[in-house]
């Protein structure tokens, strides 16, 4: 007796597929698709007309919760296959219009006020928008895990977007369709429920990322000195101060010319340089005398001020002097009363 009650029971799935097939009018997440223990959810959902998928969660949004709208370019689409026209298609570039839900619209808020509140959190030379995506994408890394970031300190900023922001790759929607669009990644197409796109090696990825972001907020810094030279040949620091898991990139090999720096040699050596002094030369775009300049009005707490802009200096680097190492970036330069002429007027304005 109790037989063709099982039977029934295991053919519920698919009764309840024809019965949808029979019913569903209309495309985009219903009851079933947003159930994830509906014998038939599945994670990416066909967009019904007007929505959207969030740009970040990728949840098929509808029009009335959507804010903003985006235009995503993608170059091409992946493909391995062997087919020279299919190959020709793939390369096509296209674009897909994505928006952003109220829980991620929040986020991006949540970053944007972070930003505001521990400016010194994203580095010295990031644009706003820049900075503000890179922590919303480190919050959403921590949504994904499940987890509260609590930046509540620019170091804490700092960590999160070091450790988890560039995990967000892969993870939010629309890293999916640029550059270059996954094979599976469709315009038409967002997700059953905020992240159902992710699967769970990307959620394992963000918990891992979180986990190491945690580590990094119990360390200390510890001083870590020049691994060549006894300092910095830009700015003379014998050694600075770094956490454990950062101190490989506390210091980098660079390549110079005495002649550039305030020296007389022109033929190039291979120089330690600590961190702040190969950022900026980064960020200069070369080891020269504009570089160093700003390094030297950091250094002397008048980078900001007014007028500086007019200020002409040519600091020598430590390197070209033959002197014993800096106890603090710059020692060799008098920067009391380099601050001190700005102060008075006697340079610069
Ligand atoms: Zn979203
Ligand atoms: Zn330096």
């Amino acid at each position: 007796m109790i037989h063709p009650h099982i039977d029934t029971i295991n053919n519920l799935p698919w009764l309840t597929r024809l019965w949808r097939r029979l019913t569903t009018t209309t495309k985009g997440p219903t009851m079933i698709e947003t159930n994830p223990y509906a014998p038939e959810f599945t994670p990416t959902v066909e967009l019904a007309d007007g929505w959207l998928a969030c740009r970040v969660c990728g949840v098929a949004t509808a029009p009335t919760v959507q804010h903003g709208q985006d235009t995503i370019t993608s170059l091409g689409r992946e493909y391995r296959g062997g087919s020279p026209s299919l190959r020709r298609k793939a390369a096509q570039e296209f674009e897909t219009t994505m928006t952003r839900c109220s829980a991620c619209e929040e986020r991006r808020e949540r970053a944007v006020a972070v930003n505001i509140e521990h400016p010194a959190g994203r580095g010295q030379y990031v644009a706003d928008v820049i900075a503000n995506t890179a922590v919303e994408r480190a919050l959403a890394v921590a949504a994904v895990a499940e987890t509260d970031l609590k930046l509540t300190s620019a170091r804490r900023v700092r960590l999160a977007i070091r450790y988890l922001t560039t995990e967000a790759l892969g993870l939010v929607w629309e890293s999916r369709f640029a550059p270059v669009a996954e094979a599976e990644a469709h315009p038409s197409t967002g997700a059953a429920l905020p992240w159902s796109h992710v699967p769970e090696e990307g959620r394992a990825r963000a918990r891992q990322a979180v986990a190491a972001f945690l580590r990094a907020l119990t360390e200390r810094p510890q001083p870590t000195p020049a691994p060549t030279g006894g300092g910095c040949y830009l700015c003379g620091v014998a050694s600075v101060e770094v956490v454990p898991s950062r101190a490989s990139s506390a210091w980098t090999e660079a390549l110079v010319s005495p002649s550039s720096l305030g020296g007389t040699s022109t033929a190039h050596r291979r120089v330690s340089v600590c961190r702040t002094c190969a950022d900026a030369a980064e960020a200069f775009g070369a080891y020269g005398q504009s570089a160093m300049a700003r390094l030297v009005l950091e250094a002397a707490g008048i980078s900001r001020k007014l007028g500086i802009e007019n200020v002409r200096l040519d600091p020598p680097a430590w390197g070209v002097m033959n002197i014993e190492p800096n106890p603090t970036p710059w020692a060799h330069i008098d920067l009391d009363d380099l601050r001190e002429k700005f102060e008075t007027g006697r340079v610069g304005r």
